[in-house]
């Protein structure tokens, strides 16, 4: 093991991960009914197969891919489908969605036995056999995961790189999975290093979770190479870009891919969820959510079927204190706030985290005093002092300038400010603003 990297910038929030990190994963009970939208991740939605009326089976697929950007999506219950109709979707908006009501009584086996003899498979069949598993980034982004390890003509994968970071304050959820799931985590790496033909892979942890460290290093295979590097615990450490910084000292220039610098990095949950898949058959049906924050009653770490509501969750976790005021899907950094309890877990939400009054209240904007300390958070080197004034005046053609398409939306610069001006907001409006403008031009 050598000593603890990482990369130049970024920030140092209060973690709060002491209130889950030492509790076991636990299992919630199965719940009366699930909701199961099509858009699940990054990419086109899946395409319904099941009917209104059917039978299902907990892991049978009940939509197809819609596309080579997107995967299949599998039935998290045994039960009935009861509507495919619109619903409550946690980015906001209203979305078809699978509505099965659970079987009551029913065993909740596996419909099929998916696993396969990997080691005889070509590393084509494998990729096909993970989009078929339904996988996609468990760490929040939510991207296909077959997509990443089909590696363009011409472009070759020296480096396998797994994401144990969790640099989201809260979140714990990798942390539970790297302690107690080792063995699926191994084996999900065997079968990427595989497929990738890479030469050696990495596991990445942050060292404020040293039991995880040392768990992983007393059981990585002795045939197996992998290293296991300790980073400084730093946000946002477990962007793809910063992480290959840290541990193999590449950049990934502006507009590129970590496979231009020959990385593909994968989240260690979804390691974990593909060690599993080619063990015994799972598919993605089920994921581990960290339920934590000062408005919960009893932060768990819970495994829970995908198309679970937040209100079961929360039940579960013993209800919302009286001064709860915000629930948000993901880490308080860049985490979704929620305005409906029936919204289900999807696939990418990798936590729960109930806020009270007193830390959601907004704080008096004051005008920037150029103390340039959001220059030295941002981890990509831009100027979030010009971008926020340049966003506060809607010159976004100007911001182009500046490089706000490279923006990642940390929230660092937000973090630091002294002047509490809500910087990373005005960015992801210009954002959209330029995407679309963008979009319009290329239809024209
Ligand atoms: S939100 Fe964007 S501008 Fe602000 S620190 Fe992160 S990457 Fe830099
Ligand atoms: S941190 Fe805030 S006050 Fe300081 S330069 Fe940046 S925008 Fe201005």
């Amino acid at each position: 093991m050598t000593q603890a990297r990482t990369f130049r910038h970024g920030i140092h929030p209060a973690e709060h991960k002491a209130l889950t990190a030492g509790r076991l994963i636990e299992r919630i009970a199965f719940p009366d009914e699930v909701i199961l939208p099509l858009a699940q991740h990054i990419g086109a939605p899946s395409r319904p197969l099941a009917k209104p009326g059917d039978k299902v089976y907990r892991g049978q697929i009940i939509a197809a891919e819609g596309g080579f950007v997107s995967v299949p999506l599998h039935a998290s219950v045994t039960g009935t489908v009861s509507a495919i109709a619109k619903h409550h979707h946690p980015n906001g908006s209203l979305a078809d969605a699978f509505v099965i009501e659970v079987e009551q009584n029913s065993p909740q086996t596996l419909y099929d036995e998916h696993a396969t003899d990997w080691e005889e498979m070509p590393p084509s069949a494998l990729i096909e056999h993970i989009q078929r598993g339904g996988f996609v980034g468990l760490g929040g982004a939510a991207f296909p995961t077959h997509v990443k390890l089909a590696i363009p003509e011409g472009k070759h994968a020296r480096w396998l790189l797994i994401n144990g970071c969790e640099c989201e304050p809260y979140l714990t959820s990798d942390h539970r999975i790297m302690l107690e799931w080792a063995d699926s985590i191994f084996l999900g790496v065997r079968v990427l290093a595989r497929i990738l033909g890479a030469e050696k892979s990495f596991i990445a942890v942050e060292t404020n979770k040293w039991d995880a460290i040392k768990t992983l290093v007393s059981r990585i295979p002795a045939d197996l190479a992998c290293e296991l590097v300790p980073l400084e615990t730093k946000y946002p450490q477990g962007a793809e870009k910063m992480l290959i910084k840290a541990v193999l000292d590449q950049e990934v220039p502006s507009g590129k891919l970590p496979i231009d610098v020959h990385v593909v990095v994968q989240n260690v949950g979804t390691v974990a969820g593909i060690g599993d898949f080619f063990a015994f058959g799972q598919p993605l049906i089920e994921r581990v959510v960290t339920v934590t924050g000062p408005a919960i009653r009893r932060p768990t770490t819970l495994l829970v079927p995908i198309g679970t509501r937040l209100s079961n969750i929360l039940e579960h976790c013993g209800g919302l204190t009286e001064d709860a005021r915000e629930i948000l899907f993901g880490g308080p950094m860049m985490g979704t706030p929620q305005q409906f309890l029936d919204v289900p877990i999807l696939k990418g939400t990798s936590g729960i985290v109930c806020l009270t009054e007193e830390q959601v209240k907004s704080r008096q904007e004051y005008p920037c005093i150029r103390c340039a300390a959001c220059l030295d958070a941002c981890p990509i080197f831009l100027n979030p002092s010009a971008l926020g004034s340049l966003a506060r005046t809607a010159r976004y053609d100007e911001m182009m300038d500046y490089n706000i398409m490279d923006c990642m939306e940390c929230g660092s610069c937000s973090y630091v400010c002294p002047s509490n001006i809500p910087l990373v907001q005005r960015f992801r409006v210009a954002k959209g603003v330029l995407r679309e403008k963008q979009a319009r031009g290329k239809a024209a």
